[in-house]
């Protein structure tokens, strides 16, 4: 995807495997800490203490019995203590995790950008799992994410580089030639923050006056200014596009299966803007590219 990147092999001396399995046994630990902030940020309970807990008996559990995607299954999914199931949730959360972090080392590569790319993955989970149960996109996610993301494009122009940031070579960005280029990614930023808040924004009111509901929380609006400040207008314009295309099927879908067939229905559409963000910032500039080659006449 990038060019000039050093291999992993080349920096560490050590097989690519070694990379593989390091990223996926992190990244399920990780996952497993995730089950514990999609359980307790939307009933703002502390993510620290006390240890988790099993939800029907309330026994503790032991580090043994805490060991991701494993010991769900060696428990059989069961409680150790009540014996009562443990739901799915947990391992797949957890084995989710790991495969979405070994799918951005494999894309992004061993450079400076991945540990960005990782953790914009995992917010992007967290968030989709926090929709998907309560509709919600709550603000100790969305405001640290826009603030992380402008720290992002601020200082990775001023250290490692800017070459993660394609928007900043696309219009209207050119406008900008000649000047630092820590300003020039900055300025793509908040363009791509403004746009991917603005049109969330936009689309909501339009449904309000056409429908006469409510229908997109401010939620939304905060996630998507986070991910366009990140991403610049071009990837969020995907994002926004995979996500309310995949919406609007599913959307058709719930309503045809739906007995009494409730029109106002609530769609939490956090979960398809997340996974908009997921595909376009690991695959955005090959679908984009792609586009280019195959749509519009060279
Ligand atoms: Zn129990």
């Amino acid at each position: 995807m990038f060019l000039f990147q050093p291999s992993f092999e080349l920096a560490t001396g050590l097989p690519v495997w070694i990379g593989y399995v390091f990223t996926f046994v992190f990244g399920a630990v990780v996952g497993s800490f995730l089950n514990v902030v999609i359980h307790r940020v939307p009933r703002e309970e502390s993510i620290v203490f006390p240890n988790s807990a099993c939800p029907n008996c309330g026994k503790a559990i032991k580090g043994f019995d805490n060991i991701p995607i494993l010991s769900w299954l060696l428990l059989a999914g069961k409680c150790r203590n009540c014996k009562e199931p443990i739901s799915f949730r947990y391992p797949a959360v957890e084995l989710i995790t790991a495969l979405l972090w070994v799918l951005c080392f494999w894309q992004i590569g061993f450079n400076a950008y991945l540990p960005v790319v990782i953790v914009f993955v995992t917010t992007m989970l967290a968030l989709i799992s926090i929709d998907a149960e309560h509709m919600i996109l709550p603000n100790v996610i969305t405001y640290p994410l826009l603030i992380a993301a402008l720290l992002v494009r601020l200082i990775f122009p001023l250290t490692v580089g800017a070459l993660y940031f394609t928007d900043i070579l696309a219009f209207p960005m050119t406008y900008l030639a000649g000047q630092p280029v820590w300003l020039i990614s900055l300025a793509g930023a908040v363009l791509g923050g403004l746009f991917g808040g603005g049109s969330l924004w936009l689309i909501g009111e339009l449904w309000k006056r056409l429908r006469g509901v409510d229908a997109m929380g401010l939620g939304d609006v905060k996630m998507m200014f986070g991910v366009g400040a990140l991403l610049g207008w071009r990837l969020t314009f995907l994002a926004i596009f995979i996500g309310a295309f995949s919406g609007a099927v599913a959307g058709v879908g719930y309503i045809a299966y739906q007995k009494d067939k409730d029109l106002q229905a609530q769609i939490p559409f956090g979960i398809f803007l997340g996974i908009g963000s997921i595909i376009a910032i690991l695959f955005g500039e090959s679908i984009i590219d792609w586009y280019f080659l195959t749509f519009v006449p060279q």
